[in-house]
């Protein structure tokens, strides 16, 4: 795509970063940045002639008959390329898109002159997973989506640039093992989620002594129950964790606090401590016929699929069945998607809103339609029909319009009369969201407010109403992204921090 250079609101683009102050960003961009911004600034309307490029991407018959990642790297060549059409504008908007206000124009320009190692440095500094999020975020809503390209073309492949000079670095031993002397403090942090992880690694590179405590034997969350390994292998969470580990981080799976170790015992023997402990109570499914064979939530299924045996939860035959799957996020995606790839003869989602008002990734949606993911719009299910084994058969749908914007700005939509059908389907994966697991009642943990769904709230500062206890992640937030909890872990640790040094 190409499109005139004379663009006004592009000009600022040759402005000096140095000296930007960004909004919601107290500190002026380093002055690394300004020689980077001389050196790129004669490439300032390269994009004009240069299109994006997607990261190369196996085709989907081939990726559909496995797990592995779908997407591989970037030459270096494409990505000096790619990174050069940056314009580095004065207003960073991609740095104001991200939620870890990662210093992207930074290592763009960097990566641009074929320096990855400096580049990844750079993103390192405000990331404690740039190699995982690159992988995960929906960078079209995020940082992708604010880039100031999009006004005339499309957007730099951030993502993909950030994932390339990121296994660039950890091939090129660029990844920085750093270890602080003791602080002489302790803080223990529950969950092993992204939050847990972000929150547990600055402790550590701050001199604190972190234990983790799991509840599960596998550490990462979601990250390696939740999502499927064609978006990020497990690998890589692996090699994360070990980092980790070498920080002087201490694992401790198989532990649950208040149920193993009560809560109070682990006040009494460390200095602070984080809950990251997730979101992962299902939202149901409220129609009659509930009660029928074949129907699951989202998270069990994931979970046996990504892990097989492992995950020691009873295996949810799909081979050669009809798979329908409730809701339009990120899990609905991963259901259709890892039933492809377990065999089913079909795969349909159904979701009520339309393709515009769906909250999953479009990425992922288009993944799953190269794949063979069927989609029915504007469709709510209204009752689940079964044959004479009691196994669930049909699902009975209405069609659906959307009316007005709601508070949060999405239509709401309302039931067509008449409009009633059915949908074949032999297996039923619900895929409503999650809420966070509510506190045992009248307990020690009721001294953490909670608002109504459950979330657990916190100060600015992250700590919630019990003192020396703070909080971030899903468990605050409700279901949300992997960079939300990295983001609240680092604030976190910041927060304890702050809050041990009085
Ligand atoms: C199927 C699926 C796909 C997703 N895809 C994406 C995606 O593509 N991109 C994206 O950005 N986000 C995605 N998400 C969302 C993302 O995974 C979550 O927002 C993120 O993992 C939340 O991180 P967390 O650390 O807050 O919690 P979690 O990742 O849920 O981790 C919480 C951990 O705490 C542990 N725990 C809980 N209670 C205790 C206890 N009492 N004692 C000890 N341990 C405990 C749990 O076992 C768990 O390991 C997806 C989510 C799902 C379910």
């Amino acid at each position: 795509m190409s499109a005139s250079p004379n663009t006004p609101s592009l000009e600022k683009g040759s402005a000096n970063l140095s000296a930007a102050k960004v909004k919601g960003h107290n500190e002026s961009l380093p002055a690394a940045t300004a020689a980077v911004t001389a050196a790129t600034s004669t490439q300032k309307y390269l994009w004009t002639e240069l299109p994006r490029i997607e990261p190369p991407k196996r085709n989907a018959a081939e990726r559909s008959a496995d797990f592995k990642e779908i997407y591989s790297l970037f030459d270096a060549e494409t990505v000096q390329a790619q990174a050069s059409r940056c314009i580095q504008c004065a207003m960073p908007f991609c740095m104001m898109g991200c939620p870890l206000s990662n210093r992207i124009p930074e290592w763009l320009g960097l990566a641009a002159e074929g320096r990855f190692l400096e580049a990844a440095a750079v993103s390192q500094a405000t990331s404690n997973m740039p190699e995982i999020c690159s992988r995960v975020c929906p960078q079209e809503r995020l940082c992708e989506g604010m880039c100031t390209l999009i006004e005339r073309t499309d957007p730099i492949p951030i993502g993909a640039i950030e994932k390339f000079i990121n296994e660039y670095a950890f091939s090129h031993g660029g990844v920085e093992i750093r270890k602080v002397m003791p602080n002489g403090k302790t803080v223990a942090v529950i969950g092993a989620g992204p939050a847990g992880l972000a929150c547990a690694d600055e402790l550590a590179m701050r001199g604190y002594a972190v234990t983790v405590f799991e509840s599960l034997p596998n550490l990462g969350g979601l990250l390696v129950n939740g999502i499927p390994s064609f978006k990020m292998e497990k690998s890589v969470l692996d090699r994360r964790v070990n980092i980790l580990r070498q920080r002087g981080v201490q694992f401790v799976p198989n532990v649950t606090i208040g149920k193993d170790i009560a809560l109070s015992e682990l006040l009494a023997q460390h200095d602070a401590i984080f809950l990251g402990m997730g979101a992962q109570k299902n939202k149901e499914l409220d129609i009659p016929g509930g009660e029928l064979k074949g129907i699951h939530q989202a998270l069990p299924f994931l979970i046996e699929k990504n892990l097989g045996e492992a995950s020691k939860l009873p295996p949810i035959p799909v081979q050669g069945k009809r798979v329908a799957v409730l809701g339009g996020g990120d899990t609905a995606m991963d259901c259709l998607r890892t039933a492809i790839r377990s065999g089913a003869r079909e795969a349909v989602c159904i979701y009520r809103r339309d393709l515009a008002n769906m909250p999953g990734s479009r990425r992922e949606y288009k993944n799953a339609l190269e794949e063979g993911a069927q989609f029915e719009f504007l469709t709510n299910p209204v009752a689940l029909e079964g044959d004479l084994n009691g196994c669930v058969k049909q699902v009975r749908c209405v069609r659906m319009e959307l009316g007005e914007p709601d508070a949060k700005g999405r239509r709401k939509p309302y039931p067509v009369p008449g409009s009633e059908f059915n949908i074949p389907a032999e297996v039923l994966l619900v895929a409503y969201g999650f809420d966070p697991v509510p506190f045992p009642p009248n307990t020690e943990w009721s001294q953490i407010q909670v608002n109504d769904w459950g979330g657990v709230i916190v100060d600015e500062y992250q700590m919630t109403t019990l003192p020396k206890v703070f909080s971030g992640g899903d468990q605050v937030r409700g279901a949300n992204l992997v960079v939300h909890s990295v983001r609240d872990g680092r604030k976190a640790a910041a927060g304890i921090d702050r809050f041990l040094k009085g």
